[in-house]
């Protein structure tokens, strides 16, 4: 299985669960009830993050911070990649790293495929002491595996396939109100309706590797 694979299998089973708690799924996912319901992580919203990060998960403490400044829907999205980390990296992998530390250009506003620059800080959030934690060395590889899984699984989690295509069969293609339905930004409804082929593809598709 293609790890982005398993990243979108991970985050329609998270969408099952929270579908058997909460009723029929429907846009907009409510993200931030997602987290603290399901997988009991606090959202902190704030400014106190390195003016280089749009997101930082604390994993033993079950804190996503999330910059303030963002707009709403960039928010949103920022979550849900932080929820991808937790589900995908904290508990899938046991990857016990003290934080995840995610740029802008890592939080893409797509799925990661063309901008996935990573960032792997061993931070400690004041207040809470983490000992004995030893971060394993992630090879550059590695990191930007994990950037894109989560930005897969944000995708997947905020923009499920089966509820987009039953939204563009009932209203249409337009890029704004679709983007407003599911509460993300234009750019990432868009990139999704390309990567779902319901739209042709915008521009040049470049890998994320570049080197193809
Ligand atoms: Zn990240």
């Amino acid at each position: 299985m293609r790890w982005t694979e398993f990243a979108v299998k991970e985050a329609r089973q998270t969408l099952v669960v929270w579908e058997a708690r909460v009723g029929p799924l429907k846009p907009p996912i409510a993200v931030e009830d997602l987290a603290d319901l399901l997988y009991l992580l606090a959202i902190d919203v704030t400014f106190d993050l390195p003016s280089t990060l749009a997101g930082r998960l604390y994993a033993e403490q079950r804190i996503i911070e999330v910059r303030r400044n963002d707009p709403p829907r960039r928010q949103r999205f920022t979550i849900a990649h932080e929820i991808g980390h937790y589900r995908l990296h904290v508990v899938a992998e046991g990857a016990l790293t003290s934080s995840y530390a995610c740029s802008d250009t890592a939080i893409s506003k797509s799925d990661g495929e063309r901008h996935a620059v990573p960032a792997l800080h061993d931070a400690s959030l004041p207040g809470f002491s983490v000992p004995h934690l030893v971060a394993p060395q992630l090879s550059p590889r590695d990191m930007r595996r994990r950037e894109i899984e989560a930005n897969t699984f944000a995708t997947e989690l905020l923009m499920p396939a089966q509820l987009v295509e039953v939204a563009v069969a009932r209203y249409g293609t337009a890029i704004t109100d679709l983007a407003e339905h599911f509460e993300v930004s234009r750019q990432a409804m868009q990139y999704r309706l390309e990567k779902l082929h319901l739209l042709p593809p915008s521009g040049p598709q470049t890998s994320f590797l570049g080197e193809r």
